[in-house]
């Protein structure tokens, strides 16, 4: 079974592809391999260490340039390997490329200084980070603000307010926190240009008025966190982007959505081809009524479909990331990406599971596990809803 359409790939990126996996078999399986069975979360220390490693060999955060500590990839070469950590299915995996804790897009339009002291240890896998957008009443709508950033006294910036669902809180250095900028008496002004609207901040993890509050534990995985902005007092210079970036959140927030949408659906192709795999690998060899249940039809229909659709929706992701790469505009092909690959990748596990029976349902399996795991792939990075809304209004749909 081919595990990449190899005949859309250029020599280097199979090159690529190839050190990578290299690179997951000699030093991350095995470290995975001593781990108890029971495990969901990897131990922090194991993370690091995988994330740092990762990071020196060039792939934690390939894409960003070589001066700051990337490996100057092209965006497509990035989903490649997404695609082949989920494919890979040890639990250590996901943790050797930067995901939401990882360098954000946001920096990019940050200033020199904010580029240098945070951006580049973020690229090097040495500091973690979270982004803080979400409000208790606000997700999919996500630029209807409450906290805010007053203009403080003597210079600087005030933040309060409540977010919400925060990955990676706990462990995170600084956080990028959305916040909407007011006049000094707090009343909303909007938009580049009107010196107030959607801000991106960057706040490091103690500013005195920063605590995480309330924790969630959700399907799988790390737990999610509230923040609370409690009279947040930052300089001047916490603005991403400095003065210019005031309002700009919503704008400069677009590449980092579709570039985080088309990762999500490169992890989402990995996972459900890591469930195909298990599934044939167990219909070869169970037997029932005296056959081995791969020769029944509606067992390999199970599998033949999710063959189909995988393939389909793996050449959907590579087609897009091309197209961020070309520099055009791909955000309806991002959301079409997102939106296949995360249903494809939930009816994959779905359906290896069924083929497993009893088996694949028990706590510990690998794909019991996957079908909690891969069920947050339709709400992170636009709910499959959201996306559906975008391909409509590229439709002309009113
Ligand atoms: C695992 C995980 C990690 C997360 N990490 C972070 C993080 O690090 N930082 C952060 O800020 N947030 C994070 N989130 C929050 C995530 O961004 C939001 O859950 C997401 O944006 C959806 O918002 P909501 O949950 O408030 O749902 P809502 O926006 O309340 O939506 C509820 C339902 O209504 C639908 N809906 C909403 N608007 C429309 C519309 N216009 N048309 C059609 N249907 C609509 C939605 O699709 C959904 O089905 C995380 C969430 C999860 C599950």
């Amino acid at each position: 079974m081919s595990v990449t359409p190899a005949s859309v790939l250029e020599d280097g990126h199979q090159e690529l592809v190839r050190s990578f996996e290299s690179f997951l078999t000699r030093e991350v399986e095995p470290l995975a391999a001593e781990l108890p069975p029971d495990t969901e979360i990897p131990p922090t220390d194991l993370r690091d260490h995988v994330r740092r490693r990762s990071a020196e060999l060039g792939f934690y955060a390939g894409d960003y340039p070589e001066e700051l500590g990337g490996s100057g990839m092209p965006f497509l070469a990035v989903v490649l390997l997404h695609h082949a950590a989920g494919r890979n299915g040890s639990l250590l995996a996901p943790y050797t490329l930067a995901g939401s804790d990882g360098p954000s897009p946001l920096l990019r339009h940050g200033t020199t200084e904010q580029i240098k002291r945070y951006l580049v240890p973020l690229v090097r896998g040495t500091a973690l980070r979270c982004l803080a957008m979400t409000e208790p009443h606000a997700g999919s709508d996500a630029f209807r603000l409450r906290t805010r950033a007053r203009p403080a006294d003597g210079g600087g910036w005030t933040l309060s307010g409540r977010k919400t669902f925060v990955s990676n809180a706990d462990r995170a250095d600084i956080a990028i926190v959305i916040a909407d900028v007011t006049d000094v008496d707090g009343t909303p002004a909007n938009g580049p240009g009107s010196g107030g609207g959607p801000t991106a901040f960057i706040v490091p993890m103690d500013a005195p008025g920063l605590h995480i509050g309330q924790s969630y534990q959700g399907m799988s995985g790390e737990p999610l966190f509230e923040l609370v902005l409690d009279g947040v007092r930052l300089p001047a210079d916490a603005v991403i982007g400095g003065a210019d970036g005031i309002g700009c959140a919503a704008a400069d927030g677009m590449e980092s959505l579709t570039r985080g949408r088309l990762v999500v659906a490169a992890m989402c192709d990995g996972i459900a081809e890591y469930a195909l795999r298990a599934g044939v690998a167990y219909a070869r060899e169970r037997e029932a009524f005296g056959e081995r249940i791969g020769s029944f039809q509606h067992v390999q229909e199970h599998l033949v479909s999710t063959r189909a659709e995988v393939e389909a929706a793996k050449l959907l992701t590579l087609a897009c990331a091309r197209l961020v790469d070309q520099g055009q505009e791909a955000q309806e092909n991002a959301a079409i990406a997102k939106l296949t690959s995360s249903q494809t990748a939930i009816r994959a596990v779905d359906r290896s599971l069924q083929v497993h029976g009893a088996t694949g349902w028990v706590r510990g399996h690998p794909l019991e596990l996957r079908y909690r795991q891969v069920r947050m792939m339709t709400i992170i990075e636009g709910t499959t809803e959201l996306q559906k809304v975008i391909i409509a209004r590229a439709m002309g749909l009113p």
